[in-house]
């Protein structure tokens, strides 16, 4: 939808495109639905090896990586992913999985749900962990004349340092 003028910079939008590496067809089906109701553009695969290979073709802004994969295994994706590439990963997790969780965590992934989950949980995470992304490799950062030092934990404001407590900061961030 091409909108010209001056406000064109601001209804532009980047569409997100999410990969789904899951097994079960249901659920691909389900999380493609939720996804592109969204506004994602989907992707999927439904077993590891092609999962990688859809990661590197398809280059997701975002990847949803269930653990339970017949074959390479939902861990052994995510180690060979992150060899490569920072794409936030979503894990899909079934209940006592907790050892199993951690270990995904350990490893690179960003968050994850347990299934069953609420779409509106699932769609909140994917939220926080692009929002993540963007900020992840950059130490500062800069609202109008407001500037942030993550890394030295220092304000200032139009270049002027801001004396603020350890609370202040962390409200203000
Ligand atoms: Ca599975």
């Amino acid at each position: 939808t091409p909108s010209a003028g001056a406000n064109s910079e601001c209804v532009t939008q980047t569409m997100s495109k999410a990969l789904i590496i899951e097994d079960e067809q249901p659920m691909r089906r389900l999380l493609r639905l939720v996804l592109e109701a969204r506004g994602y553009e989907v992707c999927e695969a439904a077993d590891g090896q092609l999962g990688l290979q859809e990661a590197a073709f398809q280059r997701p802004d975002v990847v949803l990586l269930d653990l339970g994969l017949p074959g390479l295994g939902g861990i052994a994706v995510l180690k060979r992913l992150r060899e490569w590439s920072d794409v936030p990963v979503l894990i899909l997790s079934v209940r006592d999985q907790e050892a199993v969780k951690v270990e995904a965590l350990e490893n690179g992934a960003d968050d994850y749900v347990t299934k069953p989950f609420g779409t509106a949980e699932l769609l909140a995470r994917l939220d926080v962990i692009q929002r993540r992304r963007f900020t992840r490799h950059s130490a500062e950062i800069i609202a109008g004349g407001l500037k942030l030092d993550l890394l030295h934990h220092e304000a200032s404001l139009n270049g002027q340092p801001l004396k603020l407590t350890p609370t202040e900061f962390a409200l203000l961030k």
